[in-house]
C-alpha cells in the first residue's frame, strides 16, 4: 500500500525499509513533519505514516481524507497527537505501537535520574577540559530513598521495578492499579501523598485531557522540597514555566526530561547554528540541575526494531481488510 511517511530521519527511512522487505509496500519518506502545508505531499497514499511531533488535527485529517487516505499509523505508543474523534468521523482507521520495549523508555528515565542526581553530564564536561574538581557535584544515595511513580502501567511498572533493585521505596499513583506493581513491593497512595513524600517522582502515564499539566503550580508546591522530578512521557504533562519557578525557589532539586510541551519545533532536528527563540528551553538548560534530552527514551535497536515491524504488519493487515490489532479507539 502506498504509505506517506512523515518525519522520517534516515533511521526511520533504512529501518522501515528493512521491515517492510516481504511486505512490499511503496514508501514515500518525507523528511518534513505532516502538517497542514506538508499534507498535499501524501496526496495518492491511503496510508500516512506519522511521528510523535506531526499534526494530526482535525484539519490536517479533512486534509489527508479528501485526498484519499484512509489509515493513520503513528510509530508511537502515545497518540495525543492525533485526534481520533475527528479520524473516526472521517471513516479513517489510527493504529500505534501499543507494544515495543517499554525497557527501553523505563532504562532511559533511570539513566536520566542518575545524570541529574550525580551530574554525570557536568562532570563529563569538566574533565573534557581538564577539570577534576569535584566541587558542585555532590548527590545523594538513591538507596534508602522514596520514588514516586505515576502511571504504573508497562514502562513506570518497570521503573518502578528498577528502583526497588536500587534499594528504593516506591509509591505509585494509577487510575488503574495493577497488582504486579503492588507484588513486586509497590504501595499505591492518592497522589497527593506520593508528591509530599517522594525524594523522585516520575512520570509514565499518557497525556490526556486529565493529566495535562498533572505538575502544575499547586501540585509542586505539595512536592517535598528538593525533590527530583523525571519526564519522559510527554512534555504537556508537566507545566514547564512552573517547573522553572520551582528550580529557582529550591522547592524541586533537580529536574531531567526527555520531553517537552513546546518540542515540536525544535526536536529531531540540528538547530545549533540557528538562534533559538524558545527562550523556556534555553532558560532550563542553563540550570545546572536540570538535564534535557530530545525524545530519545525509545531510541533502542529492540523498541526501533519492534516499532518499524508493527508499523509495516499494521499496514498490510488494513490492506487486506484484516482486523487491527493496535487500533486506537476513535472515542
Ligand atoms: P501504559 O498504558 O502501559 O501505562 C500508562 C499508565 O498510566 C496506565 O497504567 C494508566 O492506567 C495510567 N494512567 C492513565 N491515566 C492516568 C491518570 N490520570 N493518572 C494516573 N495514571 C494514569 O503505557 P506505557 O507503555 O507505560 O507508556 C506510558 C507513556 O510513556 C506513553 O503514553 C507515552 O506518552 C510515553 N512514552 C514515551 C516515550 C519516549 O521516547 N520518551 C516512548 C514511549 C512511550
Amino acid at each position: 500500500m502506498k504509505t506517506a511517511v512523515f518525519s522520517a530521519r534516515r533511521y526511520d527511512q533504512t529501518l522501515l525499509t528493512e521491515a517492510n522487505r516481504c511486505a512490499g509496500h511503496e514508501l514515500v519518506f518525507i523528511q518534513d513533519r505532516l502538517t497542514a502545508e506538508t499534507a498535499p505531499l501524501a496526496r495518492g497514499c491511503p496510508a500516512v505514516c506519522v511521528f510523535v511531533n506531526d499534526c494530526v488535527d482535525a484539519d490536517v485529517l479533512q486534509l489527508l481524507a479528501d485526498q484519499g487516505t484512509r489509515l493513520v499509523a503513528t510509530r508511537s505508543t502515545g497518540y495525543n497527537h492525533i485526534d481520533a474523534v475527528a479520524a473516526g468521523r472521517l471513516g479513517m482507521a489510527v493504529v500505534r505501537v501499543t507494544d515495543y520495549s517499554p525497557h527501553s523508555v523505563a532504562e532511559f528515565a533511570v539513566g536520566l535520574l542518575l545524570a541529574v542526581n550525580r551530574k554525570i553530564a557536568r562532570a563529563s564536561m569538566r574533565t573534557r577540559e581538564g577539570n577534576f574538581e569535584l566541587e558542585g557535584l555532590m548527590g545523594f544515595d538513591l538507596h534508602g530513598k522514596t520514588v514516586g511513580v505515576i502511571g504504573t502501567g508497562k514502562i513506570g511498572g518497570i521503573f518502578a521495578r528498577i528502583m526497588r533493585g536500587f534499594g528504593c521505596t516506591v509509591l505509585g499513583h494509577d487510575r488503574h492499579p495493577s497488582e504486579a506493581f503492588e507484588q513486586m513491593g509497590g504501595q499505591y497512595v492518592p497522589v497527593r501523598e506520593l508528591l509530599a513524600r517522594s525524594d523522585v517522582i516520575s512520570l509514565h502515564c499518557p497525556l490526556t485531557e486529565e493529566t495535562h499539566h498533572i505538575v502544575d503550580a499547586e501540585s509542586l508546591s505539595h512536592v517535598k522540597r528538593g525533590a527530583i522530578l523525571v519526564n519522559t512521557s510527554r512534555g504537556g504533562l508537566v507545566d514547564t514555566e512552573a517547573t522553572v519557578q520551582a528550580l529557582k525557589s529550591g522547592q524541586l532539586g533537580g529536574l531531567a526530561i526527555d520531553v517537552y510541551e513546546q518540542e515540536a519545533s525544535l526536536f529531531f532536528q540540528d538547530l545549533s547554528s540557528t538562534i533559538i527563540t524558545d527562550d523556556l528551553i534555553q532558560r532550563l538548560v542553563s540550570f545546572p540541575n536540570v538535564i534535557v534530552t530530545g525524545h530519545q527514551a525509545f531510541f533502542t535497536v529492540e523498541a526501533i526494531g519492534q516499532i518499524m515491524a508493527t508499523t509495516v504488519d499494521s499496514i498490510t493487515a488494513f490492506e487486506r481488510g484484516q482486523p487491527l490489532d493496535h487500533r486506537v479507539p476513535a472515542a
